[in-house]
């Protein structure tokens, strides 16, 4: 089997996050590959189904949110061992913006949880069917419990 060289790790920060890291550091250890981290923050108006957009597209929210993010990126990165220029912060559509990174970055492995914030209705979360769909490279969806 071939090895993996480049693992990119998408986080979302949510409460399983660690699990799924914990996984792309194995595998990055047992492929002696370089492990990279992508976050992106989502730009869509936060909706509520019933009255619609609740929240209208603000550039100084996003300003806001990219700051928060961008420090706990670091925080998870340092705890990873993941040097500056290997860490991706990002503002648009996550399933877009991952597959991007990875295709910009000749990663050959994206690591993503089965679930994120968005619930456990789903098989699979929107995120992680969307990188599976438009990913040019192999996707590990760690499989996260709904317990
Ligand atoms: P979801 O499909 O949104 O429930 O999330 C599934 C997985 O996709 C998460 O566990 C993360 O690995 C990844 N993910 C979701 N949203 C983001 C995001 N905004 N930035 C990076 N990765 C994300």
């Amino acid at each position: 089997m071939e090895h993996y060289k480049h693992i990119l790790l998408a986080t979302d920060f949510s409460d399983c996050s660690t699990e799924i890291a914990n996984k792309a550091k194995q595998m990055a250890i047992a492929n002696n590959a370089q492990l990279s981290i992508v976050h992106v923050v989502d730009n869509l108006p936060i909706t509520d189904a019933t009255y619609g957009p609740i929240i209208p597209y603000d550039g100084d929210l996003s300003v806001q949110l990219m700051d928060v993010a961008k420090e706990r990126l670091a925080k998870i990165s340092s705890e990873m061992d993941i040097a500056e220029n290997r860490q991706w912060l990002e503002l648009g559509s996550p399933k877009f913006e991952i597959v991007r990174i990875a295709d910009e970055n000749d990663v050959d492995l994206i690591v993503v949880g089965s679930h994120g914030r968005h619930g456990f209705a789903l098989l699979l979360g929107s995120t992680a069917n969307g990188v599976l769909h438009h990913a040019h490279c192999d996707v590990l969806a760690v499989r996260i419990k709904d317990d």
